[in-house]
Formats: C-alpha cells, sequence, structure tokens
C-alpha cells in the first residue's frame, strides 16, 4: 500500500510525548512489511536542534487561507526506509515549543495547523506522491479529513485518497473561536453541530472524527471508555455516532529504538538473562540525580507529562506516608506549573530521598527507565501510555492505575502469579497507589521473586508486530469502503 503519515511530531525528530513514538515507528513498522509510507510534520526548530538538518527539495508552495495566499517550502530527508518531509514556514514552526511555551498555547495555533493541512494536501500533487490512504493524528491534522470530504472531494487527484484519524488523547481537542474560520478559508456553513462546531467553538479534532472515513484510538479499553460521559470530554455523542467507523488499537514501541542491551544512553548495557547491568545503572542513576548510592532501597521513577491526567497529584499526596518506607522517588517532566512547583518542593524538603528533574530529556529518561526498580503511572486517564511499555523493556516494574491501555498491557502480579508483569490498582486516590506501592516493595524484598518478575517484564513483546497488521487490515477495509462511497457518489 502507499500510505501518508501527517503528525505534528514525529520521533526522533520533534516530540513532546507517546504521539511522536507512534508516528515515528508505525511508518518504520509498516515500511519493513514492504509498504510505501511517507511522513509529513512541519518544521519545527526543534528538528535541527535534533540533528536533523532536511535537504531542500526547491519546491515552493502557495497554500490559500482565507483571502491570504502564503508561500511555504517542502524540505526532506529519508529515515529508515521512509521519506519524510517537512512543511517549511519558518513563521508558524521556527519556535522553541510544538504547541506553546512554558505552558502557555501559541495564539495562533488554529493557524499555524490549518496551515500545515493545507500545506500538506498542496504538496502532494507536486511532490508526485498520491497516497492510497492519508493517516493523520491528533486535532493538529483534523482538518485534512474535512478538506478531502469537502473542498477537494471532486478534484480527481484527492477523491481516491481514503482517511483515518488516531486520536491520541481526546483531551486535546484543537477549540479555537469561531472568528478563525474565515482565515482558516472555511465556509460558514460547516460551523454547526453535524459539522465543526463544538459548544460554540470551532474543534479541529471534531473536523477529523466528522469526516475521517474511519477512526481509531490508541487501545480498546480507552475506544470503550471514550463513549462514555465520564471519559468522552464531551464527544461521547458524536463518537458513539460514528461508533461503527471507530475502533481500538494498542501502540506498540519499537524495540530496536528501546533496547537496554543496545542503547548508547544506557552506562552498563543489560538484558534479560544478564542482569548485573542494571544494577550498576541504578547505582549510577543515583549518582547522577545525588541520591544515596543504595541497591536495596527501591528506586520509584516517573518519566511523564507533568499533568493531572498523570496522576502526580496523588503521588505528592501519598508521599508523607510513603516517605515513611524506605523508597527513593525520581522524576523527569516538564508541563503544568503549579504541580512542578509542588514536585520541585518535595526534593528541596527531602533531598535524600526525592530527585526531580524538570525539562525534556530523551537520554535522562532512558538512563531512568534503566535504573528505576519500579515506574509508576498512576494516571486518571490513559489513552494508552507507552512509559510502562519501555518501562517493562528495560525492566523497571510498571505501578500503574487500570484505566485505558494501562488496563490493556499490565497486570497484577498478586492476582496472576503466571503472568503478571506489574502492580495495579484501581481507585484514582494517594490510598489505593499506597497499597499497591507496599505490594511492590513486599516484592522488592524478595530478591529472587524480583528479579524473575523483572525478567518476565523484559520478556514481554509490545513491539509493533501484532498493531502494525491491525493497521493494515484496517487501511484495506478503510480504502475499500471509501472506493465504494466515492464510486457511489
Ligand atoms: P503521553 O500522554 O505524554 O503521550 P506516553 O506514556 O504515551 O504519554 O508517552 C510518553 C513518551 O514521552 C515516552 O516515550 C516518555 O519516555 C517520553 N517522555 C515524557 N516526558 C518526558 C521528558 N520530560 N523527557 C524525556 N522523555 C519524556
Amino acid at each position: 500500500m502507499k500510505i501518508l503519515f501527517v503528525a505534528s511530531e514525529v520521533a526522533p525528530f520533534a516530540k513532546t510525548g507517546g504521539l511522536a513514538d507512534v508516528t515515528g515507528s508505525l511508518p518504520r513498522a509498516l515500511a519493513r512489511m514492504g509498504h510505501q509510507v511517507a511522513i509529513i510534520l512541519p518544521l519545527h526548530r526543534m528538528v535541527r536542534q535534533r540533528g536533523f538538518p532536511p535537504t531542500d527539495t526547491g519546491l515552493r508552495l502557495t497554500v490559500a487561507m482565507g483571502r491570504q495566499r502564503e508561500v511555504c517550502g517542502v524540505r526532506q530527508l529519508d529515515h529508515e526506509g521512509v521519506r519524510v518531509w517537512f512543511i517549511d514556514r519558518p513563521e508558524l514552526f521556527e519556535r522553541n515549543g510544538l504547541y506553546g511555551e512554558a505552558g502557555v498555547d501559541y495564539p495562533d495555533n488554529a493557524q499555524r495547523y490549518g496551515f500545515f493541512c493545507r500545506a500538506v494536501l498542496e504538496a502532494l500533487p507536486r511532490l508526485g506522491f498520491q497516497p492510497e490512504l492519508i493517516h493523520v493524528h491528533d486535532w493538529q491534522t483534523g482538518l485534512i479529513p474535512l478538506l478531502l470530504a469537502t473542498e477537494l472531494h471532486s478534484t480527481p487527484f484527492y477523491r481516491s485518497i481514503a482517511s483515518l484519524l488516531t486520536i491520541h488523547n481526546l483531551a486535546y481537542q484543537g477549540l479555537f473561536e469561531p472568528e478563525v474560520l474565515p482565515l482558516l478559508g472555511l465556509p460558514e456553513e460547516l460551523f454547526h453541530p453535524e459539522g465543526i462546531e463544538f459548544y460554540g467553538k470551532l474543534s479541529f479534532l471534531k473536523a477529523g472524527i466528522f469526516f475521517a472515513d474511519r477512526i481509531t484510538t490508541v487501545s480498546p479499553t480507552y475506544c470503550q471508555e471514550i463513549l462514555t460521559p465520564e471519559s468522552g470530554c464531551g464527544f461521547e455523542g458524536i463518537l458513539r455516532s460514528r461508533q461503527k467507523r471507530l475502533s481500538g488499537i494498542l501502540n506498540g514501541i519499537d524495540p530496536e529504538d528501546w533496547n537496554p542491551a543496545a542503547d548508547s544512553a544506557v552506562p552498563y548495557p543489560y538484558a534479560a538473562d544478564s542482569l548485573d547491568g542494571k544494577a550498576l545503572c541504578k547505582r549510577r542513576l543515583q549518582r547522577e540525580l545525588g541520591l544515596p548510592q543504595q541497591a536495596g532501597t527501591p528506586l520509584l521513577a516517573m518519566v511523564t507529562r507533568i499533568d493531572r491526567q498523570k496522576g502526580i497529584d496523588l503521588v505528592l499526596d501519598a508521599w508523607p506516608r510513603l516517605a515513611r518506607r524506605p523508597v527513593q522517588l525520581a522524576l523527569l517532566g516538564s508541563g503544568d506549573r503549579a504541580l512542578s512547583a509542588r514536585l520541585q518542593a518535595l526534593a528541596a524538603a527531602d533531598p535524600d530521598r526525592v530527585a526531580i528533574r524538570l525539562g525534556f530529556d530523551d537520554a535522562l529518561a532512558r538512563r531512568i527507565y534503566a535504573g528505576a526498580d519500579l515506574f509508576l503511572m498512576p494516571s486518571r486517564f490513559e489513552p494508552c501510555g507507552l512509559g510502562q511499555l519501555i518501562a517493562l523493556r528495560y525492566g523497571a516494574v510498571p505501578l500503574v492505575r487500570s484505566t485505558g491501555g494501562l488496563a490493556d498491557t499490565i497486570f497484577d502480579i498478586d492476582s496472576r502469579p503466571q503472568t503478571g508483569n506489574g502492580f495495579c490498582f484501581e481507585q484514582p486516590t494517594s490510598q489505593a497507589l499506597l497499597q499497591a506501592v507496599d505490594r511492590a516493595l513486599a516484592r522488592f524484598g524478595e530478591r529472587t521473586a524480583w528479579r524473575r518478575l523483572v525478567a518476565v517484564c523484559m520478556r514481554q513483546d509490545y513491539s509493533w508486530r501484532r498493531s502494525a497488521s491491525r493497521y493494515l487490515d484496517l487501511y484495506l477495509q478503510t480504502l475499500e469502503e471509501h472506493r465504494e462511497r466515492t464510486g457511489k457518489r
């Protein structure tokens, strides 16, 4: 198949979270299966900062944004069998953040990502790339299915292109004031509840949900959860109306990208059958973070966006009781200011036990996965979660709240002695978290049982193998349905 991925972030070029991991690794997995896959993302400042200067294709596109005509370039590089194009418009994307800075969104995000969507579609015929299907991701790309189904549906080049939207996190809806409609070149007629209006605002995500041929989300459990008022973020009605076109496919990770035996950021390589390196990694990490180098003290870790979603406040609330146990806590994260300040205060008050590093640091993240004993994800909700999958691979035993993708991937060892790969709790309370930590600490005390559990975790297979085939089946089905529909038009 000929497939185009479009996303605002793609690893290793630009990343703020799990979205980038998926849009980086799924295309590669599909390319390895013999499919022709290309990716388009904006040329963020971060791309060059991460050491990927793409070359100029020489193409200059003129993109109509309402009455305005805006020009951009297209750059490219080839990465592990995948062609990657970058929409080059410095006025919009040469910035420190992808969506905002210091927790504040850029005020022109509608124009930035609206422009991106239009530029992608404008670029395709000029690049001579006509995909059978465009796989778009999250709100930033939501206008692509809309434009394909409305403005462009009678243009021969675009007519045959099917679209599939993956929702990585329903909490991010791309909501903007209706005044931006003309700036995006969108007609007023679309602004109604059966279109892109969402409680008086324009929602890019709703545009995608409404107009994509198919919608997926990133785990089967989250797919069920988002149909309910508790987890649907107001979209449950729309999603239920499109339920026949909605499915949940679990994310994978690239086992070569995330491999403690061959990760240049891991100081002492190790594998499931030779865990000595992991103990050394822990010691080195404790030293790096200024924590006492005690092999026998369990090191609890988090690598996370700092957001209420991630249950960081549950850890903060549990800490006074947790601190009575012999534990250390290491957290690397960035995001919410108030929670970050609380975390820093905790580290300042208890520096021998708590190390907080604020910022985004891929290498430190890898050293933490490698050095940690327990990896905490007490998320309030979690569409899929990659942290727990990476933690498994690095032998940091996941301790999670059973929600969304966490419920699909982590099974409690105390209730499933044969197949368990972590510790789970149900209620989003610090008390429930604490009880799970206590069970983990009890097992940590039994050295042989703990080493066995670590090895079991490391042997789990959450690679893309299975999920990439599921996507492929769905692509084919989507294409068939699209052909039937457009053929009948
Ligand atoms: P999210 O909701 O943020 O997408 P996931 O668990 O799906 O959560 O994916 C998070 C990804 O981002 C993982 O690869 C994790 O290691 C990485 N990550 C999160 N925060 C940081 C950070 N501050 N520094 C480095 N990597 C991070």
